[in-house]
């Protein structure tokens, strides 16, 4: 029989998370009912979430949510499942806002709206603007902003900085898609959306144009912060500087790992019209 342990880093937590799913209950309640039988149709239905666990989906799509910064997101397969280092880009941001005073800021791909929520909910006298190239991640991105009550962020559909042509912002977010295109990762990955993962042979392509791109949209002496690779520091940093971007610096995750790079901008925006 297959088990969990060889599809999964985490199989325990995930049958847990499943399990509790199922239940309705708590995750305490698996350990204060710790010899309760089962009924025989939750054990089938039990068996059934295994089974798509073991068929490579993620466990954030089977539960319909994943917990990100102090929210419990609603994801679906149209977007990426929001990871834990990418709470990094949004600890970065907030510290950007405070040193900028910023009050005008963009994440670009937002996806479930993971980060553009959480600095959202973090920053109410901000005005946050989300774009996605997916309008079916967007529909997922309005209904977490609808369920948190959250306000000051408007999501535009379009790709990359197209909706935003005629802002400029003080501080502009991006988790972009940065695997390399042949990575085996992307096997793995294979339920989430491949357009919001896999960027080109090197995995860098979707970084060359936001770094072009967000030139035209950013105030002078605002900030860029991308999320990378844990291999791609360098190579961030050379096409940041190539493009102008001033002063990169890259900021490790809990792991330990290079993942966000941020530059300034010092002159004018660039007139790409
Ligand atoms: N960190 C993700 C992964 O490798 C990739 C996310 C992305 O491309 N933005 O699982």
């Amino acid at each position: 029989m297959p088990l969990l342990m060889h599809c999964s880093d985490s199989p325990r937590l995930d049958a847990e998370t499943l399990l509790i799913t199922l239940l309705e209950q708590p995750r305490s309640y698996l350990f204060a009912h710790a010899d309760e039988l089962l009924s025989p149709l939750t054990l089938t239905e039990f068996a059934d979430l295994i089974e798509r666990r073991l068929l490579g989906e993620p466990v954030a799509y089977i539960t319909g949510h994943k917990e990100f910064w102090s929210l419990d997101l609603r994801v679906s397969s149209a977007t990426l499942v929001p990871r834990p280092e990418t709470e990094l880009l949004v600890e970065i941001a907030l510290q950007q806002i405070n040193v900028l005073s910023a009050t005008s800021i963009l994440d670009l791909g937002t996806g479930s709206g993971a980060v553009a929520l959480a600095i959202a909910s973090e920053r109410p006298e901000c005005k946050i603007i989300a774009t996605d190239i997916s309008a079916a991640a967007l529909a997922v991105a309005r209904s977490n902003a609808a369920h948190f009550r959250i306000k000051n962020v408007e999501f535009r559909t379009g790709n990359w900085t197209k909706p935003v042509a005629s802002d400029k912002f003080q501080v502009i977010v991006s988790n972009p898609p940065y695997v390399e295109a042949g990575d085996p990762v992307l096997a793995d990955l294979h339920r989430e959306p491949l357009s919001a993962l896999a960027s080109g042979t090197d995995g860098l392509d979707d970084i060359r144009r936001l770094a072009d791109e967000c030139r035209a949209i950013i105030e002078p002496g605002g900030k860029l912060l991308l999320e990378h690779g844990s291999t791609q520091e360098e190579s961030v940093a050379d096409i940041l500087q190539e493009h102008g971007w001033q002063n990169p610096r890259c900021f490790r995750d809990l792991a330990g790992l290079p993942r966000v790079s941020m530059a300034e901008w010092e002159q004018d925006p660039i007139n790409n019209q």
